[in-house]
């Protein structure tokens, strides 16, 4: 028998599955056989109201064990190419979990076909869902925007990829998983009623405060420019690549949506690509808030059928760049200890970034060192930059700087150094360390995801127990190649 899911603060009644047909399909899951416990995740759980601990029934739900679901249909670009029409070919919206201050959408991926499926199997490997189930929380972690992930289930259900793998589902939660795809398929398909209720719903969803403009379309449209335009500057902040930017990947909130072959820099490199099958590099870490700027120009076009003025479109557009800057600059003057703007700060932090990548200095470590930097004492510059692992002489012309800088506001160092550790994390999830935890997992060990997840928790703690996971990785990392299979 099902589980009673109504009765475990889960509610069928989410506005989106109100949309009904042709938004949205009632389908069937296919639950995993046999399912165990890889990971319940009791601090979300907790900030939730859910169970603490993990349970039989929640369990059944997070494999798919349920008696209803839906699904819905979305289009999209695919590298610069419009792919058609595309859809939840393995995602399950099973309904809502709402609190007095939150109202999260709960989707299972990898619980069998829907109509959306193409010819693929609607299963997940657990290797991915590893990958998204930590990737989420760590980006949640470090303040970013991002779905989140409440449980992993696993199953020895074989899934033919390369190889033979195992199948697991992720349960994951979002205030919405709509995507830019989504209002792409209408547009693309002059189906204009349908495009109205979609943006009307988006708005009275989630943007209210558009509901008294006498312009919502557009102003939506502006909206969705500018928290995507920061989405993009927080992902350069902390060194994330998404990997595959499609405008079906692409979160109408602005959160990160879909981790796939997504990778953190390890040394700094403008050109990293992260997703092996990604050979032009569109997607590159340089890149990446050039591809977040032309899904924004493929969503202009969507938004065209009803603004029908391109001057006025494109100059929303185009607030994109200068959102992005101000809150690259303003995120980067924050990694640096700045609390006053100058002029000079773009040019510091471009050099900085650029002598990163010509020494190939790890990106992360970097940072974090760099908060332990004295503003007048600088005999223990050797020491602090040590764990990097270059020549500090590397660094000096770009420190003294970077002291003069600080000196210019009259920095105080307890101060400054507290607040970037606030901002400039110890740990990160580093493509070697989902790979070790993939590994063991695969071999029926979980404890090691179990522990990444509670690590990356508190990523901008010290966590002298873990201080080995906060290290240079080691050299078989560069030989590590992700692509999009999942
Ligand atoms: P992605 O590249 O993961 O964003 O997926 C692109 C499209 O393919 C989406 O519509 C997915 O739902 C669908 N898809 C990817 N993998 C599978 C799978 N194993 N089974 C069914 N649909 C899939
Ligand atoms: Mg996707």
């Amino acid at each position: 028998m099902n589980a009673p899911t109504e009765t475990l603060f889960l509610s069928h009644e989410t506005p989106f599955v109100g949309l009904a047909h042709p938004f949205i399909e009632q389908v069937n899951t296919k639950p995993l056989p046999q399912p165990y416990w890889i990971d319940w995740n009791n601090t979300l759980a907790q900030s939730l109201n859910l169970p603490i601990e993990r349970s039989k029934p929640w369990l059944d739900i997070c494999s798919g064990l349920v008696d209803k679901a839906w699904c819905s249909v979305y289009s999209g670009h695919q590298f610069g190419v419009w792919a058609g029409q595309l859809g939840d070919g393995r995602a399950h919206l099973l309904g809502s979990i709402n609190t007095i201050d939150k109202h999260y959408e709960v989707q299972l991926k990898g619980a069998g076909v829907t109509p959306f499926s193409r010819m693929a199997d609607g299963r997940a490997v657990l290797r991915s869902s590893i990958r998204e189930y930590l990737a989420s929380e760590a980006m949640a972690a470090l303040h970013i925007p991002t779905t989140r992930a409440l449980a992993l289930v696993g199953s020895n259900l074989p899934v033919r990829r390369e190889t033979i793998e195992t199948a697991a589902v992720v349960t994951r939660v979002s205030p919405s998983f709509v995507r830019f795809g989504h209002i792409e398929h209408y547009a693309h398909r002059n189906q204009l009623p349908q495009l109205i209720t979609l943006l009307d719903f988006i708005i009275n969803q989630y943007y209210p405060q558009l509901l008294e403009s006498d312009t919502p379309y557009i102003d939506l449209f502006e909206l969705i420019v500018s928290h995507t335009a920061r989405l993009m500057a927080q992902w350069q902040a902390v060194g994330f690549c998404h990997g595959v930017m499609n405008t079906d990947n692409m979160s109408v909130l602005g959160i990160t949506l879909d981790y796939g072959p997504y990778g953190f820099l390890d040394h700094f490199d403008w050109q990293h690509i992260c997703n092996h099958t990604d050979q032009q590099g569109r997607y590159s870490y340089a890149n990446q808030p050039h591809a977040g700027y032309w899904n924004c120009a493929a969503l202009a076009s969507a938004f065209w059928p009803l603004i029908n003025d391109e001057a006025l479109l494109s100059e929303r557009l185009e607030r994109f760049h200068e959102r992005y800057e101000w809150s690259y600059l303003q995120l980067f003057r924050k990694k640096l200890g700045f609390k006053k703007q100058e002029e000079s700060d773009a040019a510091l932090i471009k050099d900085l970034l650029d002598m990163l990548h010509h020494h190939q200095v790890d990106f992360t470590l970097f940072f974090r060192q760099l908060c332990e930097l004295s503003l007048t004492n600088s005999s223990q510059d050797e020491l602090i930059f040590a764990p990097l692992e270059r020549s500090l002489s590397l660094f000096n012309s770009w420190l003294s700087r970077y002291r003069q800088r600080l000196m210019l506001e009259h920095s105080e160092d307890r101060e400054r150094q507290s607040d970037m550790r606030r901002t400039n994390p110890r740990f990160i999830l580093r493509n070697y360390l989902a790979q070790e935890a993939i590994k063991l997992a695969e071999e029926g060990d979980f404890s090691m995801v179990r522990q990444l997840k509670t690590v990356l928790d508190k990523p901008f703690d010290e966590q002298p127990t873990h201080q080995h996971w906060a290290q240079l990785p080691p050299q078989w990392a560069k030989e590590i190649s992700v692509s999009c299979s999942s």
